[in-house]
């Protein structure tokens, strides 16, 4: 298929041009400008322009913003939706988080609609964000569950709350396009909790690392040593497992039109501590030498049932230990180049 892929530059959208370009695919992929284009472009030197190539979309909450990026020769048949802002670096919560979230959402859907009719399918990362309820947890999480978060709270609580606002709004709002448009085409979205794995994107340092990767970054650099951090958010899945979900998602017919919660499972900050030590030896000094971990397995705060993107998706999920491992290496890669 030909593709278009949104936030090329991403954490996750770098992950996503490798899987498809090893699922035979043809991409596309947006970015802010020319020379993130080109960087991207250089770790792919033998693939030729008609296999990857970038198109700029400088800010997608802009109004038509995608209007010419949907336009292709051979035209595209299906559209990976990643860009979205996730970072907690912010001045306004609406105009930082949610219009860019939620415009950039119902952006891409309407010039698909508009300029793009050969598009079939449509995947777009939404959030276990989009499903969570912080104040009172079901037993439970599967896709039947939406955060019921309220414009008023997303923009008067904190950087948190507006951000999975942000997520939760903007899935919604795809839905919503999808039930009173009737496009051509048809949804799915994937909605990862935290996601962990090895940095083969654009990069820009340590301190620039994406978001859901810092506390390990934080934790080889010893900013936990006295202490390690409270885990807070105790689920994950590795970023290529998040990557293959929504390359499956436009691959498979069954995946149309459904939410998949995508996740490995519970994890601790303590967990991850114990991989690192094993693994890397000569960073266990930059760890504390004790700690208990937060998470009680057996009273866990809520389950999860991630059957559906098992069965639909045929997702095998990778443990801790491999994802954790690859990150760290990578990292290290990087912070000695
Ligand atoms: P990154 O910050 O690495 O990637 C975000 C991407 O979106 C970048 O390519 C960024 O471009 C682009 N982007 C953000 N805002 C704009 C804008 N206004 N205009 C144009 N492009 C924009 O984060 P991730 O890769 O982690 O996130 C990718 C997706 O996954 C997002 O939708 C995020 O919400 C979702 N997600 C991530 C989770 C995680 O733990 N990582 C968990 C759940 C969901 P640029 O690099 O130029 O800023």
């Amino acid at each position: 298929m030909r593709v278009l892929l949104t936030g090329g530059s991403g954490f996750l959208g770098a992950h996503c041009v490798d899987c498809l370009l090893r699922g035979g695919h043809s991409v596309v992929f947006t970015v802010r400008s020319k020379e993130k284009g080109e960087r991207i472009l250089g770790n792919y030197p033998t693939v030729s322009s008609n296999g990857l190539s970038y198109v700029i979309v400088e800010d997608i909450a802009k109004e038509d913003a995608f209007d010419t990026a949907v336009k292709s020769n051979p035209p595209f048949e299906a559209v990976l939706h990643t860009a979205s802002p996730y970072h907690f670096r912010i001045t306004d919560p609406k105009t930082d988080l949610l219009d860019p979230a939620i415009f950039g959402t119902i952006g891409i859907l309407k010039s698909i609609k508009k300029n793009a009719p050969t598009v079939k399918r449509v995947a777009i990362t939404s959030s276990f964000a989009a499903m969570v309820t912080v104040k009172a947890h079901p037993k439970i999480y599967d896709e039947s569950m939406w955060n019921n978060v309220t414009w008023d709270e997303a923009l008067h609580t904190d950087v948190y709350t507006a951000w999975r606002s942000s997520k939760t709004f903007a899935e919604k709002a795809a839905w919503e396009f999808f039930e009173k448009e009737k496009p051509n085409f048809q949804i799915s979205t994937i909605n990862p909790p935290l996601v962990f794995g090895p940095v083969v994107h654009y990069f820009n340092g340590m301190d620039n690392i994406n978001t859901s990767n810092e506390r390990i970054r934080d934790m080889i650099q010893g900013k936990m040593k006295e202490k390690l951090a409270p885990t807070g958010i105790f689920i994950w899945v590795d970023v290529r497992d998040v990557a293959l979900a929504h390359v499956r998602a436009i691959e498979i017919s069954e995946a149309a039109g459904q939410r998949f919660l995508c996740t490995a499972g519970f994890y601790s900050n303590a967990e991850i501590a114990n991989v690192i030590k094993k693994n890397f030896p000569d960073l266990k000094e930059k760890l504390p030498a004790s700690y208990e971990s937060d998470l009680d397995i057996n009273h866990k705060p809520f389950d999860v049932d991630n059957s559906r993107s098992k069965e639909v998706l045929r997702l095998k999920y990778k443990p801790i230990e491999e994802s954790i491992t690859d990150t760290v290496k990578s990292l290290l890669g990087i912070a000695m180049s």
